[in-house]
């Protein structure tokens, strides 16, 4: 069974969620706060449309290229969650901080040429793991911040509260 994915090199889904209970305990064991953050493509769909799959294809690599730029991968748990969605796990990072590396990475994703096909943007859900949590409602609570950030318009990153 592979552990990665092919377009984009990331962890795939079925990786992140068999191996993110580890990563947890460590968090829970040496007591860091961690955040999620899930990452999903404004408008993609229509992007596909436009531009046909192929070019979709290289947006996401582009945009995959960013994250791992981004993250440092021996830290930060980072995975292809869905097809146009990531997901990370930010340890040692409360929610303001994490708030303002996603929209360090959210402002270079919308000023990329994504291969000409520009105006390219993400939405951004930011959930910190609050005590006792356990890993699927920190997941879920990003979740919910995603659809906040859509909501509201795109292009833009929801801490939930
Ligand atoms: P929203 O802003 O609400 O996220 O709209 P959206 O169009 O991005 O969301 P929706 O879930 O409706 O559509 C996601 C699209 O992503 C549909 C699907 O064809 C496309 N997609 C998923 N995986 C891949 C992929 O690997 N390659 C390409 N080119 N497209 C993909
Ligand atoms: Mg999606
Ligand atoms: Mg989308």
């Amino acid at each position: 069974l592979s552990v990665t994915d092919d377009l984009t090199g990331l962890y795939n889904r079925r990786f992140f969620n068999n191996n993110i209970d580890p990563f947890f305990q460590t968090c829970q064991r040496n007591r860091l706060i961690f955040n999620i953050v899930i990452f999903d493509i404004d408008f993609f769909k229509q992007i596909n449309d436009k531009f046909g799959h192929p070019n979709g294809d290289k947006c996401i690599k582009e945009i995959s290229y960013i994250l791992k730029k981004n993250f440092n991968q021996s830290n930060e748990f980072i995975a292809r969650y869905g097809g146009e969605e990531f997901i990370v796990l930010m340890p040692s990072t409360d929610s303001r901080d994490a708030f303002t590396i996603a929209e360090r990475i959210r402002n270079s994703i919308e000023g990329c040429t994504c291969e000409n096909m520009g105006g390219i943007t993400v939405s951004i859900g930011l959930s910190e793991r609050v005590d006792k949590e356990i890993i699927d409602d920190v997941i879920n609570r990003a979740d919910v911040a995603l659809y906040r950030a859509k909501e509201a318009g795109r292009n833009r990153t929801v801490v939930y509260e």
